[in-house]
C-alpha cells in the first residue's frame, strides 16, 4: 500500500509543479513517518523514498538506529526542547522547528562539540494560531540575523504548519506570506544564511504549497494512512 500511495503523491507533486511552471527537482517530498512502524518505512525506502520526517526526537533516534543500514535522511519537524538537542543533532539532517535564538545557541554548542554544521529552518507561525509553535512573522528577520553569526548552524530557510482547513485554497495566503518573509531575510544578505528551503504543505494542502513555492512538502497520512492517536500540542 505504501508503495502505491507514494506513487500517487509523487504524481500529484509532478502535476502541481507542471501547473506552477516549476521544476519538480526543486520539490523534495518528506515522508512523515511519525507513529508508523519500521516495515512501512522500509517499504517506502525500497520504493525510492529517502527523506523521512519525525516529530519526536526519541522516536526519530530509535528509528534511525534500527534502520542504520539505510542511508535515510531524517528531518526533525516537531517542537524541540533544549534538553533533547544533543540527540537531535546526532541524527537529524535538518531541524525544521527552530523558534528561538536560545534553541539555536544550544544547537550551535552541540554541533560544534561533534564537529557538524547543522542545517536548520526557522519555524514561523504565520497564521498566529495560539496552539502552535513558531516565531511571529515580525520576529523572523531579527532572529535570522542573530543566528547568522553561529558558525555551526546553517540557516537554510523557513518552515510553517498552516491551519487545518476544509478549503486548502485558503492556506495559499499563509504560504505566500512565508515566502515573502524568506525574501525579506534573503535581501539582508547575512553571511551564512541562505533561504533556499521553504518547508510547507502537508497531506491536505501540499499542492497549494507547491503553487506558492514550497521546496519541501511534508506528507504523512496520504502515504502511511491515518494515525491513530490524539493530536496534542507539540505533535503537530
Ligand atoms: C504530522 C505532521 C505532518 C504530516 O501531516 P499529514 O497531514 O499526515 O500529512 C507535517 N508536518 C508536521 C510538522 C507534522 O507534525
Amino acid at each position: 500500500m505504501v508503495t502505491e500511495n507514494l506513487q500517487k503523491v509523487r504524481e500529484r507533486i509532478t502535476i502541481a509543479c507542471n501547473k506552477a511552471g516549476r521544476s519538480e527537482e526543486k520539490v523534495t517530498l518528506i515522508a512523515v513517518s511519525k507513529t508508523k512502524p519500521e516495515e512501512m518505512i522500509r517499504e517506502a525506502y525500497a520504493a525510492g523514498q529517502s527523506d523521512f520526517g519525525e516529530n519526536k526526537v526519541q522516536e526519530m533516534c530509535s528509528k534511525a538506529e534500527s534502520m542504520s543500514d539505510l542511508p535515510i535522511r531524517w528531518h526533525l519537524i516537531g517542537h524541540l526542547q533544549k534538553n533533547k538537542v544533543r540527540k537531535a543533532v546526532a541524527v537529524a539532517c535538518m531541524i525544521h522547528s527552530v523558534d528561538s535564538v536560545e534553541l539555536a545557541n544550544e544547537i550551535q554548542k552541540e554541533a560544534a562539540r561533534i564537529g557538524k554544521i547543522q542545517d536548520i529552518l526557522l519555524e514561523i507561525n504565520v497564521a498566529g494560531e495560539e496552539s502552535k509553535f513558531g516565531l511571529r512573522p515580525e520576529e523572523a528577520v531579527v532572529v535570522a540575523e542573530q543566528i547568522a553569526s553561529l558558525p555551526n548552524v546553517h540557516l537554510c530557510g523557513l518552515m510553517t504548519v498552516a491551519p487545518y482547513t476544509e478549503h486548502p485554497e485558503d492556506n495559499r495566503a499563509y504560504f505566500a506570506q512565508l515566502r515573502k518573509i524568506s525574501v525579506d531575510i534573503q535581501s539582508k544578505n547575512y553571511d551564512n544564511v541562505s533561504m533556499y528551503c521553504l518547508s510547507m504543505g502537508m497531506s491536505n494542502d501540499f499542492e497549494e504549497a507547491i503553487t506558492e513555492g514550497a521546496t519541501m512538502v511534508r506528507v504523512g497520512s496520504l502515504i502511511f494512512g491515518e494515525r491513530h492517536y490524539e493530536i496534542t500540542e507539540g505533535s503537530i
